[in-house]
């Protein structure tokens, strides 16, 4: 289905007079305390890489599998549109580890104060959730997240959007945990609130100091996020940067007050280039918006 000019200008027009006119439902700083967030703890020590917890992502949120050459196994190598969540293996000289990838639902989420149109927004569960409809496809959030989380639909013609992550938003307003750690069958990955999951974190590291690496990730890193970690190697052989402890929006506020305001005058005058150029090659009838 191709897009008539009108009919992108006029969405294009709802979705940068929505971003003017509403501010959406985002949470002011402090107006929910943290450790009553949900949120998940996940120990590399005990995972078994089984991938229970990928699965049962793509089955909650109706993903599509990215099968492994011989199409006989669900085998991402990557996030991606479809794929939320999925487990990678760090493999040192002495030693090795399963990681989860997925969102961090940061405390104070970058890609939320980075996106123009609040397309994402701090739930008041503590899940960073997307509305698609408001999304513009700008890709600001991606640039904006420290874990490069957001994935981009690049095989969508039209309107494509963001994906990642909503920590099963729509299972907690139900009371339910999330997916992933529902099926976590060795208790790798549990979810609670968050402020039971420290104490949790901290206990099991007291309880037996040798088994880990003295530090909850996501505790404070980054401002402190609700998917925290606990590992027996080194964090940035699970590719969990040192972040330092300030929220990333304090490093990049003010950003989307640039990008909006491009984004009005820029846009019109970009496509008008790209419309003089179709007409110049003769493909204007073609294009597709
Ligand atoms: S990990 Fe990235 S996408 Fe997830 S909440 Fe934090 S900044 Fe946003
Ligand atoms: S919390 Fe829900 S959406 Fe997020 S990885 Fe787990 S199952 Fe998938
Ligand atoms: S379901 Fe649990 S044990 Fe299996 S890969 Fe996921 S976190 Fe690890």
């Amino acid at each position: 289905m191709t897009l008539s000019r009108r009919d992108f200008f006029k969405a294009a027009g709802l979705a940068i007079g929505g971003a003017l006119v509403t501010s959406g439902p985002v949470l002011s700083k402090g107006e929910t305390d943290p450790n009553e967030y949900a949120a998940m703890l996940y120990d590399a020590t005990i995972c078994v890489g089984c991938n229970a917890c990928t699965n049962a992502c793509r089955q909650w949120n109706n993903t599509t599998p990215e099968p492994d050459d011989r199409q006989v196994y669900d085998a991402p190598k990557e996030l991606s549109a479809d794929t939320w969540t999925m487990i990678q293996l760090y493999q040192g000289e002495n030693d090795y580890s399963f990681v989860k990838r997925q969102c961090m639902h940061c405390i104070d989420p970058a890609c939320v104060s980075g996106c123009p149109v609040h397309a994402l927004q701090k739930s008041e569960t503590g899940a960073v959730t997307y509305d698609k409809d408001r999304c513009i496809g700008c890709r600001y959030c991606m640039y904006a997240c420290p874990f490069h989380i957001p994935r981009f639909e690049w095989d969508v013609a039209h309107f494509p959007v963001i994906t990642k992550c909503t920590l099963c938003a729509d299972r907690l307003k139900d009371g339910l945990p999330t997916a992933c750690a529902e099926r976590c069958p060795t208790g790798a990955l549990i979810f609670g609130k968050r402020g039971d999951l420290i104490v949790k974190a901290e206990k099991r590291i007291s309880d037996d100091p040798a088994r880990y690496v003295d530090h909850v990730y996501g505790k404070d890193d980054a401002g402190g996020t609700s998917v925290m970690y606990l590992s027996g190697v080194d964090f940035k052989n699970l590719g969990l940067e040192d972040l330092g402890t300030r929220p990333i929006p304090e490093i990049s506020e003010g950003t989307a007050d640039i990008i909006l305001p491009g984004v009005l005058i820029g846009g019109p005058i970009l496509l008008g280039l790209i419309r003089m150029t179709a007409k110049r090659g003769g493909w204007e009838d073609t294009w597709p918006l």
